[in-house]
């Protein structure tokens, strides 16, 4: 049957309309998610300790079948998730659908090392530290779920999640999708688990209980705090609030274009997107024509003041971002200020201390600020970026000033002349990922971050030279 956008709409209704009503029993059970955190538990165990006489070659079988499922039901996923969180574009989480399905590592990322010499043969393989807990953002919910899963099943583990309760639902279906996958290519029932209704409360039995071998946070500094002190071993993806410089030697009509696909990409939702601008002075009006002409709206300053009491709440001068215009379309915040445009982005003019700046948006609001020189750019630019060490891009065609901004501000993605989102593959070379761990130093997560080394080792044996 052809996936027309009607039919597709009617599915996404139904499906939610049954996951409000359906308690995660009977009929209409989501695959893996449980009524509550200790039967999750009990279930992911056994099926862990079931799942550890699979060979590596069924590990890839069940993969394959959930990157199948993943980009056949993109769409569902893509709509599920705006609808419930009311964040983000459906076009573009549909393009994250399907960049975790095509380029999250499998099993391929797992190596074995071989040691030789006069003693014999050492090896150190990558083994399952065995149920992993995981804990998922409310800004890339399905993606992460499935993201994780597959690199941590590629490891060989079993997971538990504990996804945001603003966007449990379409987090839930992922891990429906994700066993309904495994199951049909032979594998165990509750390898990746959840509960139904995730709260503080199950978080913390999660973090606490003696199955969960490893945590993974995705999600702000709360979370990652919270996981770091659980005395588990932890995986911590924080926060990030990247900068992007523009010089003058960068092609600057190239430039405006590449910073609003990635400033707007699922309206700024993504924690690798560009999120203030630091342009030199002697190219900023043209860096800026050059945004207005293609999907950026230039704001003067009376407006961007207007747009600071929408965006933000202040509370004793500190500035917060107002939660309810998390994700939104610029659309939606021009037409608060009574401007009606289809613009992708939003540009204004600030000086370096705007909280536009300094605030990890997550809106279609980009801060341009105009800077003299390349060191009072980056000065700015690793100030902006609150040594989160997260991401960092830069427009510029000089050698040392692309080298210069990459050692100052020492992020975990780096990314020169392009998008945002080439750093996690999509237009760039690499593998993707949805938990990008600065804090704790994995980098860009995968299968073997997933894994714990072993060795073993074999005297005056097995050596064949
Ligand atoms: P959030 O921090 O509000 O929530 C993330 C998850 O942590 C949710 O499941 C939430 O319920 C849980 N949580 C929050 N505080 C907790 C605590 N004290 N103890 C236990 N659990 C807690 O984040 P969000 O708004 O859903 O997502 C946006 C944030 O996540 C941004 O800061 C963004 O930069 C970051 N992020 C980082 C990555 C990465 O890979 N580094 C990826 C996506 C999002």
């Amino acid at each position: 049957m052809e996936m027309n956008e009607s039919y597709i709409n009617q599915i996404v209704q139904s499906v939610i309309k049954n996951l409000e009503n359906a308690e995660p029993t009977g009929d209409r059970k989501l695959k893996g998610v449980f009524t509550n955190m200790s039967d999750a538990l009990n279930a992911v165990q056994e099926a862990y300790l079931f799942y550890k006489s699979y060979s590596v070659e069924q590990r890839e079988k069940m993969i394959s079948n959930i990157r199948k499922l993943t980009l056949q039901e993109a769409e569902i996923m893509a709509k599920m998730g705006v609808e419930e969180t009311g964040m983000g574009r459906v076009s573009d989480k549909i393009i994250k659908h399907q960049l975790v399905a095509n380029k999250t590592p499998g099993t391929e990322d797992l190596t074995t090392q071989a040691i030789t010499g006069d003693d014999g043969l050492t090896l150190v393989e990558m083994a399952p530290y065995g149920v992993i807990g995981s804990i998922t953002p409310s800004t890339n919910p399905s993606e992460t779920v499935i993201c994780n899963s597959i690199g941590m099943i590629a490891g060989g583990n079993g997971v538990v999640f504990n996804p945001h309760p603003n966007a449990c639902k379409v987090a839930n279906y992922a891990v429906d999708l994700v066993n309904r996958a495994i199951i049909e290519a032979g594998g165990p029932e509750n390898l990746v688990v959840s509960v139904y209704k995730p709260t503080m409360d199950s978080s913390k039995e999660m973090m606490a209980s003696p199955i969960v071998r490893m945590l993974v946070a995705t999600g702000g500094p709360g979370v990652v705090r919270t996981l770091l002190s659980s005395g588990k071993k932890a995986i911590g993806a924080g926060a990030g609030n990247p900068p992007v410089i523009v010089d003058d030697t960068a092609d600057i009509a190239k430039a405006a274009k590449d910073i609003i696909a990635g400033a707007s990409f699922d309206n700024n939702l993504p924690c690798i997107a560009e999120k203030e601008c630091f342009a030199f002075a002697n190219i900023a009006d043209e860096l800026i024509t050059n945004m207005t002409q293609n999907g950026a709206y230039f704001l003067n300053a009376a407006q961007a003041e207007q747009l600071k009491g929408i965006a933000l709440v202040e509370k004793d001068g500190k500035y917060s971002i107002n939660k309810k215009w998390v994700g939104k379309d610029a659309g939606l915040f021009l037409k608060e200020l009574g401007i009606n445009s289809d613009a992708r982005l939003i540009i204004c003019e600030t000086d370096e201390l705007h909280p536009f700046v300094q605030v990890e948006m997550m809106m279609p609001i980009l801060p341009i600020v105009r800077v003299n020189n390349i060191q009072e750019a980056i000065k700015m630019a690793v100030k902006a970026e609150h040594g989160n060490r997260h991401t960092a891009h830069i427009h510029s065609k000089n050698i040392d000033n692309l080298t210069a901004f990459a050692k100052a501000v020492e992020t975990t993605i780096f990314v020169k002349n392009a998008p945002s989102y080439a750093g996690i593959g999509a237009g760039g070379e690499g593998y993707t990922t949805f938990t990008i761990a600065g804090p704790t130093g994995e980098g860009l997560t995968a299968a073997h971050s997933f894994t714990r080394a072993r060795r073993c080792v074999m005297v005056d044996g097995l050596r064949i030279v």
